[in-house]
């Protein structure tokens, strides 16, 4: 049964979605600021999303860090706190659904086997018709390219060499995929606008490919550039970027404004940060987010 309208809506959500593998840093503070923008200057809903998808990954007690520093820069969210934990049966639904449909199938190739093919999945077990008792990862076989009119980049289209291959949306280690997690709840929740960070570009057409497959009508999609440190690498809690200072709230905020490419007034980041945001939001202007794939900060 199409399930596609069943969540449409008419107002704006969207939401900041991160990882707890440590503490918020500039590149973050970036993507939930782009969000939340966009989202107020909209009328619209914001909420945040934990995703503890991948418990190897896990931080204790970083979701707390993250939401505290959240806080501390003035962000207030519309809903309680999702966390991805929780929502299991959601995703095992939609893999079930998708396994029906036959677009998936069970793959016993290891990240050394595709590292060996050039770090693309050339879909050597699609029919091998693998037993269910062999280690085994469940992927979706990709057909058709996923197109989307992004907010900030512009018209895009990627196709299966563009998404590396069919992907995983069960891991052989029994976890879901984050690409599964992400549609799943975007849609479940009513996302109509996804803003984040251009590292997750090619995960956009994953989870619109996934989306497709499902008759799910989609958000739209907007990519920020990626924050780059000194030595060329995204800014990222896995390399220990520096942790936002929630002492210096305002002028992190000042500084990602800045980097988004916005208006900012003299001796703004001595002005508390919700006033920070307030101007930020009556200020906001998508269109003049640098076209570009990463800015370096540092
Ligand atoms: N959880 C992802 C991260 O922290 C972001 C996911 C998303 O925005 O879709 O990088």
């Amino acid at each position: 049964m199409p399930v596609a309208f069943e969540h449409m809506t008419q107002t704006y959500r969207g939401r900041f979605a991160p990882s707890p593998t440590g503490p918020l840093h500039f590149g973050s503070l970036v993507a939930a600021l782009a969000s939340w923008l966009d989202a107020r200057a909209n009328n619209g809903e914001w909420l945040v999303r934990i995703e503890d998808i991948d418990p190897p990954r896990v931080v204790a007690e970083s979701d707390k860090y993250i939401l505290n520093s959240l806080e501390a820069h003035a962000f207030v969210w519309n809903e309680p706190v999702s966390y991805q934990s929780q929502r299991h049966d959601l995703y095992k639904e939609a893999l079930d659904q998708l396994g029906a449909q036959t677009r998936t199938y069970h793959c016993r190739c290891t990240r050394a086997d595709i590292a060996a093919m050039g770090g693309t999945y050339d879909g050597r077990c699609k029919n091998a018709a693998l037993a269910d008792d062999i280690p085994h990862s469940v992927r979706f076989a990709v057909d058709k390219s996923a197109r989307w009119e992004d907010l900030i980049q512009g018209p895009t289209e990627l196709g299966k060499a563009g998404v590396q291959g069919d992907f995983v949306l069960f891991r052989r280690d029994q976890v879901y995929s984050y690409q599964l997690a992400v549609a799943v709840d975007d849609w479940q929740q009513d996302i109509t606008h996804v803003i984040r960070g251009y590292d997750l570009f090619d995960s956009t057409a994953r989870q619109l490919m996934l989306l497709n497959a499902l008759d799910i009508n989609t958000a739209r999609y907007g990519h920020v550039p990626m924050a780059l440190g000194s030595d060329g690498h995204k800014l990222s809690k896995q390399n220990q970027a520096e942790p936002l200072d929630g002492k210096n709230a305002s002028r992190n905020l000042v500084a990602a404004l800045q980097f988004l490419g916005q208006e900012t007034a003299e001796d703004l980041e001595n002005a508390g940060p919700s006033e920070v945001l307030d101007f930020a939001v009556q200020n906001w202007n998508i269109d003049k987010v640098p076209e570009q794939q990463s800015i370096r900060v540092c």
